[in-house]
């Protein structure tokens, strides 16, 4: 079905980000792919033109300015953001164990995972709730499980840890507004930070993200999900 909606995804230039687009693309959602780099952003926005309506925009989620001014921007062409998929991260530590973790590894692991994430959350959630529809998806991982929480990449899964505690808190904050928030994980994904070795495709670590991102309104809300299937915290 045709959705005169609109979805702004974050590291939308490259793997799972770049998928998620191109699967709410063609699905007829209008996409705003950002890119801390705009060049970036443009490339990757024109390469999905055949799949549907993309627009390539800059957006940092560490940088309040850059935050800011894609708000700006999207207020002057009067487009109102409907859905928003949290997807930028980086993974610093992989093989560090937490004894030796340097804390500004930590610190800028989270200033991306988790505090771009809230922050970018912000500045869209507000238009959401005034709107009554919002569909917010936090790409989270199992390496964010307590319920199974080991040693791997300590900086990483504690900021997915994190984030999901952010789905909580702003679930429990728009319950009832027609705004619906939830973590999803994508499983271990052939990207970039997944790797060559990893056992799904970019489609099927889309899969999810884009289920939680086109919930009809009796959708869940507060939940963490993979394979479209809850899973624990
Ligand atoms: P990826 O290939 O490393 O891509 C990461 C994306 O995030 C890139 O577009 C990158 O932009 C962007 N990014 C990083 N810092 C940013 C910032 N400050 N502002 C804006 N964008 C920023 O990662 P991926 O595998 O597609 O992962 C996507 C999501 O899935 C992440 O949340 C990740 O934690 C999660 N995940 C992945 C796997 C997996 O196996 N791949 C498993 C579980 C969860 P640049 O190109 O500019 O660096």
């Amino acid at each position: 079905m045709a959705s005169s909606r609109t979805a702004l995804v974050t590291g939308g230039n490259r793997g799972i980000g770049f998928e998620v687009c191109r699967q709410l693309a063609a699905r007829e959602y209008r996409v705003i792919l950002t890119a801390r780099d705009l060049s970036k952003a443009e490339t990757a926005a024109h390469s999905l033109v055949s799949s549907g309506s993309v627009l390539g925009a800059q957006l940092d989620v560490t940088d309040a300015v850059s935050i800011r001014s894609l708000v700006a921007h999207l207020a002057r062409q009067r487009i109102d953001v409907d859905v928003l998929v949290n997807n930028a991260a980086i993974l610093l530590d992989e093989g560090t164990d937490i004894v030796d973790l340097e804390i500004a590894d930590l610190r800028s692991t989270f200033e991306t995972n988790v505090f771009g994430a809230v922050a970018v959350a912000q500045a869209f959630v507000p238009g959401m709730v005034a709107r009554r529809y919002g569909r917010i998806v936090n790409v989270s991982s199992e390496a964010g499980q307590l319920a199974s929480m080991g040693t791997y990449a300590p900086a990483y899964s504690m900021s997915k840890t994190a984030l999901n505690a952010f789905t909580r808190q702003l679930a429990a904050a728009t319950r009832g507004t027609g705004v619906l928030v939830n973590s999803a994980c994508p499983g271990w994904v052939r990207t970039d930070m997944g790797g060559a070795g990893a056992p799904r495709s970019v489609q099927e670590g889309a899969d999810t993200i884009v289920w939680l991102a086109t919930l009809g309104v009796k959708g869940p809300t507060g939940g963490f999900f993979s394979t479209r299937k809850s899973i624990a915290w």
